[in-house]
């Protein structure tokens, strides 16, 4: 069962192992998937930049070119001196770099008043009647990089000179370089590819791209070629190992194009980033998912465990074993199975005798060799404390009853604490009948003939019968009726008198109940007994009867006959009462009856049970005066030592003792050394069931002074011994 959990676990391993790598791998496609598209949107936006640049540059240069149109037009029919105080009127509202007057000779005069420096001279174009634009140059008042833009200056529809506007592309570059961060550059070039404005010095030279690998085939051809046709277009490229993607727009400015020059990687850097944060965050929840489904399904394998199997043995437990015989009975109904349910008699004793730790021993080797099976229908169930159930073929479950024996001196050889002291085990079992799959059904019929194994008290295998189900029900019936009946006073107390062996006088009692139905039906305490222990009524029986007892003293005294101690039963139930005494002292008292005339009989198993209660019980019991004895000496597992740690006053020698031994010269000499040892502690010892006269004798020759039994008399009412022992007090029945 334990193999097929482990294999089970290494499944689940696997399986969890598989979907964590598809999931990795899922996620190495979906990092790929999103680099891709963030990508595209990056450079689409790469393109969305360059148009916008493109429309910055022609915004720019165009209002300029308006603005010297206008200038030009202004200065129209004016002399010199004229030209050049309108020059300064407008210099002083537009702050030119420079603005300059020139005739068709070159000859002309600065805003400022000076002459037009050589350098502006050479700029310009003396033959056109259209607005040029020069290329850039340094500016000789500011030295900043300026552009020229002249205009004609018509007389009567001749152009008479030029008004040059000097136009500083600074602040023009710069913001062409800020919209494009660090990530690359703004280059204006002309149809050639001549370069003469860049945003950076350093970032791709003219030489540098003469190394670089173009991924089109065509490569630099292709781009001077759609430079030259002033077309837009795009390139990819790798420089020293940097992947690039050039840009380029047609301006409207001469044969001139504006290219924007990037590092891809410091454009996708962010994206990356992005994508990786993106990625790595479903990743996580992907892995918490992972975690929660194991933590569950561990969990639930817990649960399952806790719910399924015991905990000290590691055997499944009812509820299992209910699911393999559903399954087995579903899967081959043809087969014939066997159910078998077996404990340990005074399972407790053994606790209490040989320590917690070996009653554990005893329960886990009884485990072990239900695991030691190599039958593969063959299950075994821990389903309570010391009991078990087996489940496996028809056949298996003869074999296994038949050789119990072998089973159980196996469990006592294999505990060397437990001294091989024999366990007795019950079993109760039940062959499954074809067709049957109520599992309840099975289940139940083996409790009922187990614990009718356990209530018979003798050893052997218990089947199933249907009449146990009559006593079933007739336990239940009891269970109905045992309050009204004992309120009803139909559980009575009937006494059997004790007698001395010597001289046949009457020393005593023993209350033993009857229940006599209203119909005059009596039964017999074996039939409700055992249940009441069960269903703990007995203790409020137990009560009862002493009751019953204290008003036949009260009734007797007040005629005045002699009394004699009465001997009562009380069960072990009431040890787990801690007011047992106070109680008993309370009901005697209320009758005002002497302590001396109440002997409380405890039977042995009450004793094993728990040593350190009874001890203080029995301080109790005679500190209040009442006598105690121990019933069924010599029945179950009594050891002469247990009479020195408790003082008692009576053993009451069990029936069975009396039997077994009274033929044999040994079992003699062991009565003989009970009594002998009862009397050096001063106990009296009155031998149970006694039917024969030869028994009278030999318990006589033995020294045992008291007896009890049909040979002197059977238990009788109240009433009836009342008669028979108090008004003729000479008790005739005694010999
Ligand atoms: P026990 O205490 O050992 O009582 C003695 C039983 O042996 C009685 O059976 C009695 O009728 C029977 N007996 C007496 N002399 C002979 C004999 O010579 N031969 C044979 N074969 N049997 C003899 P009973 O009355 O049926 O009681 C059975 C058991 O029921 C008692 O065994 C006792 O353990 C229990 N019991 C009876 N009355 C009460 C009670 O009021 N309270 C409790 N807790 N248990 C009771
Ligand atoms: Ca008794
Ligand atoms: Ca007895």
């Amino acid at each position: 069962m334990k193999q097929k959990r482990q294999q089970k676990n290494w499944v689940g391993s696997i399986w969890i192992g598989v979907v964590i790598l598809i999931g990795i791998f899922s996620f190495f496609q979906l990092e790929f998937a999103v680099n891709q598209a963030l990508y595209n949107t990056v450079f689409n936006l790469l393109h969305s930049t360059a148009v916008e640049q493109q429309y910055t540059v022609n915004l720019s240069l165009q209002t300029t070119k308006n603005d010297a149109v206008s200038i030009a037009k202004t200065v129209e029919g004016k002399n010199e001196m004229e030209i050049l105080t309108h020059l300064q009127e407008q210099q002083s509202i537009f702050q030119f770099d420079g603005l300059y007057f020139m005739d068709r000779l070159g000859n002309g005069m600065s805003a400022d008043g000076n002459l037009a420096a050589t350098q502006v001279v050479e700029k310009l174009n003396y033959d056109t009647e259209s607005v040029m634009v020069t290329k850039p140059y340094q500016s000789v008042t500011t030295g900043n990089t300026v552009i020229g833009i002249q205009a004609p200056v018509f007389y009567e529809q001749v152009v008479i000179g030029y008004v040059l506007v000097e136009y500083d592309t600074t602040p023009m570059m710069a913001h062409l370089a800020e919209s494009l961060a660090e990530s690359g550059h703004v280059i204006i070039t002309d149809a050639v590819g001549n370069d003469f404005l860049t945003t950076t010095e350093d970032f791709v030279s003219r030489e540098d791209l003469r190394e670089a690998e173009f991924t089109d085939s065509a490569g630099l051809q292709a781009v001077q070629n759609a430079l030259a046709a002033h077309q837009e277009g795009s390139v990819s490229f790798v420089l020293d190992g940097v992947p690039m993607t050039g840009i380029f727009k047609p301006l409207n400015i001469n044969d001139w194009s504006i290219v924007l020059v990037v590092n891809e990687n410091e454009v996708t850097r962010e994206v990356q980033l992005m994508s990786i944060i993106v990625v790595g965050a479903l990743f996580v929840v992907f892995i918490v998912l992972i975690i929660l489904i194991v933590n569950t399904t561990t969990g639930k394998r817990r649960v399952e465990e806790a719910a399924y199997y015991d905990d000290l043995t590691g055997l499944p437990n009812l509820m299992k074993l209910k699911r393999v015989i559903r399954k087995q009975l579903r899967t081959h109904p043809k087969r014939n199975y066997a159910v078998i349910k077996m404990d340990v008699a005074s399972f407790k004793s053994i606790n209490e005798m040989f320590g917690f730790a070996t009653g554990n021993k005893v329960l886990l080797e009884i485990a072990n060799s239900g695991k030691r099976m190599q039958d593969p229908s063959f299950v075994m169930a821990r389903v309570g404390g010391d009991d078990f159930m087996m489940f496996c073929s028809r056949e298996l479950g003869e074999k296994l009853t038949q050789d119990r024996h072998q089973f159980e001196q196996y469990v006592v050889d294999a505990i060397p604490a437990l001294n091989q002291h024999k366990l007795k085990f019950r079993y109760g079992r039940y062959f499954v009948e074809q067709g049957e799959t109520d599992v309840n059904e099975i289940i139940n019929k083996l409790h009922l003939a187990h614990s009718f194994a356990k209530n018979s008290g003798s050893e052997g295998v218990f089947d199933y019968d249907d009449t146990y189900k009559q006593q079933l029900l007739i336990n239940t019936e009891i269970t109905n009726q045992m309050e009204p009946a004992l309120k009803n006073h139909e559980m009575v107390p009937f006494l059997q008198p004790k007698f001395r062996l010597s001289d046949g006088c009457l020393i005593g009692a023993e209350a033993l109940v009857r229940w006599i139905k209203p119909d005059g039906k009596m039964i017999f305490p074996d039939q409700f007994i055992p249940l009441f222990e069960s269903n703990g009524f007995v203790v409020q029986l137990d009560q009862h009867m002493l009751d019953c007892i204290c008003v036949a003293f009260k009734d007797w005294s007040s005629r005045g006959y002699p009394c004699v101690p009465v001997s009562i039963n009380f069960s072990r139930r009431h040890l787990s009462n801690p007011n047992f005494v106070a109680e008993l002292v309370a009901i005697v008292d209320r009758h005002e009856v002497p302590h001396r005339y109440i002997e409380i009989e405890l039977t042995e198993t009450t004793i094993l049970n728990n040593e350190e209660r009874l001890g203080e019980v029995l301080a109790d019991l005679h500190e209040a005066g009442f006598r105690v004895s121990i019933d069924d000496f010599g029945a179950g597992y009594s050891s002469l030592g247990m009479l020195k740690s408790f003082v008692m006053d009576t053993i009451k020698l069990d029936r069975s003792f009396l039997m077994t031994h009274q033929q044999e010269d040994r079992g003699h000499l062991v009565i003989d050394g009970i009594i002998k040892l009862a009397h050096s502690l001063n106990m009296d010892i009155v031998a149970e069931g006694v039917e024969e006269q030869a028994q009278v004798t030999l318990l006589k020759e033995m020294g045992c002074e008291y007896g009890q039994g049909y040979f002197f008399a059977k238990p009788i009412p109240l009433q009836q011994f009342t008669e028979n022992y108090m008004e003729k007090p000479s008790a005739d029945n005694a010999t």
